[in-house]
């Protein structure tokens, strides 16, 4: 009778090991084809600067490695959630509280300017026909470059400042690598296309 019990028990936690192994299994495979996942609401809940994607692995670390994270579908169809990261170079800076991408907008402007939160879809014509930017400011060895949208890039400096999201940026996402810290959140760029992401850094906040 208990010899029975116990082989019961056993089967069972194989079986929600093995269910358990093969959803880490379908995980990666799908960060192996679009690239891992990546969330501020979930960073912001871990106080640890290390950061895991849903896959197990570790992802974004503050060093030299390169991170391929995928692109976040409902921030692309249906608008990143915006909040103020805060101010420097005549710009405010906010963050979306999903994917990390940043936007700058110069404090002169109005739209926007009092508002510490709002949605804002993507502008697809940007992303279509290119970004008409204009430089911002110069750090980390780069031209930082921002378009009226928002969107900006870390870059070398660029003879044409229509900038374009490049086609493997689009099709397998972005490789990106730590460039600094500020204000909370430690700052990543694609090395393909200058595309920097802001992502919440709890060891940045204890060293303020
Ligand atoms: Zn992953
Ligand atoms: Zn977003
Ligand atoms: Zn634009
Ligand atoms: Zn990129």
């Amino acid at each position: 009778m208990l010899l029975s019990f116990f082989s019961i028990m056993t089967v069972r936690r194989q079986s929600a090991w093995a269910k358990n192994n093969s959803r880490v299994i379908c995980r990666r495979m799908l960060c192996v084809a679009f690239g891992h996942e990546v969330n501020n609401f979930r960073f912001g809940l871990v106080n640890s600067p290390d950061k895991n994607c849903p896959c197990g692995l570790p992802i974004l670390r503050e060093d030299d490695s390169h991170t391929r994270i995928g692109h976040v579908v409902s921030c692309f169809l249906f608008g990143h959630h915006y909040r103020l990261a805060g101010r420097r170079d005549g710009y405010r800076e906010y963050v979306c509280e999903r994917c990390g991408h940043p936007l700058l907008f110069l404090h002169t402007r109005s739209e926007y300017s009092g508002q510490e939160a709002f949605r804002k879809k993507v502008r697809y014509r940007c992303n279509l026909f290119g970004h008409r930017a204009h430089e911002v400011t110069r750090r980390d060895g780069l031209v930082e470059y921002a378009c009226h949208c928002g969107h900006s890039f870390l870059r070398p400096p660029q003879r044409n400042t229509l900038l374009k999201h490049p086609l493997l940026c689009l099709a397998a996402g972005h490789f990106i690598k730590y460039v600094t810290s500020r204000n909370h959140y430690a700052e990543f760029r694609c090395r393909n296309c200058g595309h920097t992401f802001c992502f919440v850094s709890n060891e940045t906040g204890r060293r303020e």
